[in-house]
Formats: C-alpha cells, sequence, structure tokens
C-alpha cells in the first residue's frame, strides 16, 4: 500500500507532456494537401488490380538500394519476402541513432505522406499484414505528425485501423541494426541476432518481414508517381541515382543535401558553400562513426557503396561530418569509440570489452599501435554484428592516415 501524492503524480505528467505535446511542429503536407497534389492515386491504382511484378520490376529499374546502410537493392529484396509463406510484416527502420545523421526526420517533418505512400505500396508488394514504423522517441515532432496523419488515413478510408503500428524506439543505438529492432518490437531487449536465418525469411514474431529504411519509402512513392528516371537518369563519376547526404562540421551551410550519387567531398563541401570562414578543411567522416575518418587529400572518391570499401570505409547512411584544421583526428577517433563503448548491446565479448580496451588504450599520449591492431583484428572478425565489427575502422584510418597526432 504505497502512496505517491498527488503533486509527485502531477510533476511526472508534466514531463511526459512536455516531452511529447509541446514539441516544436513544423509546417508540413497534412493528408488534404498531399491528396489535392495527387498523392495515393499511385496505391489506389495498384490496389485496384495492379501488377506486383511490374512494380518490382520498375523500382529494379531506377536502381533504388537500401538507404539505411547496407544498399541492398530494394526491388530484389521485395522477391525474397513475397516469396516467403505469410502471414508477412513490414517494418520501418526509423530509429535514425547515428551520429550526424538526420536525413530522416528532415524528410518526414515536410512530407510524411510521400514516406507513407511508400510504405503503403510496399506493404501491398509483398502483401504484408501489418507495418510496423519504429521510430526514434528523440524525434518529438516527427512522432506526433505521425500519429496525426495515420489517424487522418484511417479516417480517410485509406488504411484500416491498427494496419499501421507506430512504435516509439528507447535511445539504445543498436535498435536501428534491423534484427535487434525486431527483437525490440516484439517486446524483447534489443540484441542483434545471429544471420542466418534472414529477417525477409524469420523475421517479427517469426514471419517474413520486409525491412526499410525511411528514405527508401520516399523514393518508392516518387519513383512510382514519376518514373525511374527520377533516380537512374542522373549520373555521375559513373554512378548512378542520388544520395541525402546529412552534412555537419565546419561548413557554412551545413543539413540534408540531396546530389548525385558519385559525389565527391569536394562536390559535397561546395554544396554546402564552402568551409567556414579561418577553417581549412582537413579530414571527414563520410558515414557515420563506424566509418571511421578520411584525409582532405582523399578528395576525388565518390561516396558511394562500394566505391569506399579499398580505402577501408563506406558510405553507410551518408553522415558526413567535415572537420577542419581546429580538429583532432585523435579526439574525433576517441569520441567515435566511446560512443561505440556507450552504445554495444553487450551480447558478444570482442565488442562488449574490446570497445572498452580500445577506449583505454586511444586515451595514452601515445597509442600503442600494435597492440590496437591486434584488438582490432579480433573485434572485426569475432563480433556478431556490423556495430563490434566496424569499430575498429576509426581506430585504422587514424593510424593510417593522421599518424603524427598519435
Ligand atoms: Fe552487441 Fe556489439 Fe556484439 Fe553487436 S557486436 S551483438 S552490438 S556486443
Amino acid at each position: 500500500h504505497h502512496h505517491i501524492d498527488n503533486a509527485t503524480v502531477e510533476k511526472v505528467d508534466a514531463i511526459i507532456a512536455a516531452k511529447h505535446f509541446h514539441a516544436d511542429i513544423p509546417d508540413y503536407e497534412a493528408l488534404a494537401a498531399y491528396q489535392a497534389n495527387g498523392g495515393y492515386t499511385q496505391l489506389t491504382t495498384l490496389r485496384d488490380g495492379g501488377d506486383w511484378e511490374a512494380v518490382q520490376a520498375t523500382i529494379k529499374e531506377s536502381g533504388l538500394r537500401g538507404l539505411g546502410g547496407a544498399g541492398f537493392p530494394s526491388g530484389t529484396k521485395w522477391g525474397f519476402v513475397r516469396g516467403a509463406e505469410g502471414p508477412r510484416y513490414l517494418a520501418v527502420n526509423g530509429d535514425e541513432g547515428e551520429p550526424g545523421t538526420f536525413k530522416d526526420r528532415y524528410y518526414l517533418e515536410r512530407t510524411p505522406h510521400l514516406f507513407l505512400e511508400g510504405m503503403l505500396i510496399a506493404a501491398w508488394a509483398v502483401e504484408a499484414d501489418t507495418c510496423f514504423i519504429y521510430m526514434r522517441d528523440e524525434y518529438p515532432a516527427v512522432l506526433h505528425i505521425l500519429a496525426e496523419e495515420i489517424k487522418a488515413l484511417e479516417a480517410a478510408g485509406i488504411v484500416s485501423e491498427g494496419f499501421i503500428d507506430l512504435r516509439r524506439g528507447a535511445g539504445a543505438y543498436i535498435c536501428g541494426e534491423e534484427s535487434a529492432m525486431i527483437e525490440s518490437i516484439e517486446g524483447k531487449r534489443g540484441i542483434p541476432r545471429h544471420r542466418p536465418p534472414y529477417v525477409a525469411q524469420v523475421g517479427i514474431f517469426n514471419r517474413p518481414t520486409l525491412v526499410h529504411n525511411v528514405e527508401t519509402l520516399l523514393w518508392i512513392a516518387r519513383v512510382m508517381r514519376e518514373g525511374p528516371e527520377i533516380l537512374n537518369a542522373t549520373e555521375k563519376n559513373g554512378r548512378k541515382g542520388l544520395r541525402s547526404y546529412s552534412v555537419s562540421g565546419r561548413v557554412k551551410n551545413p543539413g540534408v543535401h540531396l546530389l548525385p550519387a558519385g559525389s565527391t567531398i569536394t562536390d559535397i563541401i561546395d554544396a554546402c558553400g564552402g568551409m567556414l570562414h579561418g577553417h581549412s578543411f582537413k579530414a571527414y567522416q563520410p558515414g557515420g562513426p563506424s566509418s571511421g575518418l578520411l584525409p582532405a587529400s582523399i578528395n576525388d572518391v565518390p561516396l558511394d557503396f562500394d566505391t569506399l570499401q579499398p580505402l577501408g570505409t563506406f558510405i553507410g547512411s551518408a553522415a558526413v561530418v567535415v572537420l577542419s584544421d581546429h580538429d583532432s583526428a585523435k579526439a574525433a577517433a576517441l569520441n567515435m569509440l566511446r560512443f561505440f563503448e556507450d552504445e554495444s548491446c553487450g551480447q558478444c565479448t570482442p565488442c562488449r570489452t574490446g570497445c572498452e580496451k580500445a577506449v583505454k588504450l586511444m586515451q595514452a599520449d601515445t597509442w600503442d599501435q600494435p597492440l590496437l591492431e591486434d584488438l582490432c583484428q579480433v573485434m572485426s572478425d569475432a563480433s556478431i554484428c556490423g556495430l563490434g565489427q566496424a569499430a575498429p575502422n576509426p581506430i585504422r584510418l587514424t593510424m593510417k592516415h593522421f599518424g603524427e597526432e598519435i
């Protein structure tokens, strides 16, 4: 018989209310405006006897690849899920927790229905029973907008009640890893699963599950409305398509920049209006902290899937951070490993203990490079998921390119 006084209850209510209902809601395109511009006509037409294989062919022709980091061709993924016995689910990975990434937030706070229509088209294509949207809880405006607009879709009869299940993440970076996200959706602790089996076959509640990133779904809606040329007509440095780069750091105009997928860091800095006054370009993170740091001298490589692999890094979610002569590469690498130490789910030893040991070693005035390299090898070889496997990248790239600092 424990008594909580009214003042405490009110205080807790106020905290909850402040967090979720006092969010600063930007102007965005609501359902009526979206429909007035032709929104949902594609979905309605497809539901009315559309041929899913023709849609899959259009998506393949556009060259669209998953934009959460792995870069898997979207149309191919549909085939795996649709080919598995139902019931099937669709899950949206909206847990945008990668430091430096904010493209999903940018788009969802402006055109939520483009995303929702893309999701419903994908759900139609694989005949999904339910769409789970796993959304970052640190985006209160996005959660508010999606909750409102899902209600509007239900009221308009575009989806039945409960077809879209909006879930709040709880601040764990690892829940952006698709199998950990699925564990979390099932109500369990968010830890990555071993693969195989792949989530396309054994996903949410062991059912075949199509997982897409927010930006991928926006593109699906646009490709269906504007044709595959919207993506495949752009070509630069031998790369086709467009990519949303989240750019931050020492540039004049940071933000989301939509550029050809073949863009180099030089193009990206140009798109941001150049370096900040008094700063000269020194280094950059091409795609999230798992991608580590490249030196300014490597400025002519397209920042796309595959192109960065020979350099020991990758584009990931295209979170570009630009560092200048005012910044320390050594400090930045340490910061990245501190992040991984905090966010390791703790399931496997090479990552849980490895990140902690790496932070200790990287705090020394002079790095013990042979010991660090040994640790990197164990972590990349023996970790269960991408977090532990890629955590060595910032260490290795800093040893390779910024030797004078360490
Ligand atoms: Fe968890 Fe790290 Fe192992 Fe991934 S690598 S399962 S984050 S402990």
